[in-house]
């Protein structure tokens, strides 16, 4: 992938800082949000994510940096274009880091990986029309949708501040993903950074 970095890093559950996650400013932003209830990897959820994340002794986060190309930069122009050419790059990266996601869960069975943003397998979430999600086994929850902050997250555990579209495109964006496993494990991070290394080149 082209003009793209790539990050990881763990931290254990137990230690994490405080300031990393906090449930009551999320969700209170999530409500906010046109996905909230519009999409079943946004809140509300139909379990305690407390006592979900008691499961996970470890988080493990990785992130895609893709740094926009300064003539992209310099006529993006709106909000409304930013947006839209961001779409296309986010499309790509989250479906190259899908299948890390998918490998880390296959190989270390009891963890849960996290996606970033919504999920958008299907065009329009059945959601909207109340029916079941129709492919529960893609469907992944996002970091923020469980109370992780993830611009803390990405700037103390991967070394980048998180860039947001204003009324243009950002030098970069930073894409940030995540594991939960049982418990922390060298060969998940060797796992990752071997994934990312063959994503990358
Ligand atoms: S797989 Fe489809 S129905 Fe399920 S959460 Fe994702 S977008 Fe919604």
């Amino acid at each position: 992938m082209k003009n793209v970095s790539f990050s990881a890093a763990c931290c254990g559950m137990e230690n994490m800082p405080r300031h990393y996650r906090s449930e009551d400013l999320f969700m209170a932003l999530c409500r906010e949000c046109s996905n909230y209830g519009a999409n079943w990897a946004c809140p509300p959820f139909g379990f305690n994510v407390s006592e979900l994340l008691k499961k996970f002794g470890c988080l493990y986060v990785f992130g895609a940096k893709v740094v926009n190309p300064e003539k992209a930069v310099r006529t993006s122009g709106t909000y409304e274009k930013s947006v839209a050419y961001t779409g296309r790059i986010f499309k790509e990266v989250k479906s190259a880091l899908s299948g890390l996601l998918l490998t880390l869960e296959e190989r270390y069975p009891g963890g849960l990986g996290l996606s970033a943003g919504r999920c958008d397998v299907c065009p329009a979430c059945a959601r909207i029309d109340g029916s079941p999600c129709r492919f529960p086994g893609r469907c992944r929850h996002s970091l923020e949708s469980l109370g992780f902050d993830v611009a803390a997250i990405s700037e103390n555990m991967l070394g980048t501040r998180l860039l947001w579209i204003k009324d243009a495109l950002p030098e970069y964006q930073m894409f940030v993903n995540g594991f939960l496993a049982e418990r922390e494990d060298d060969e998940i991070m060797k796992s990752i950074e071997s994934y990312l290394e063959g994503i990358g080149s």
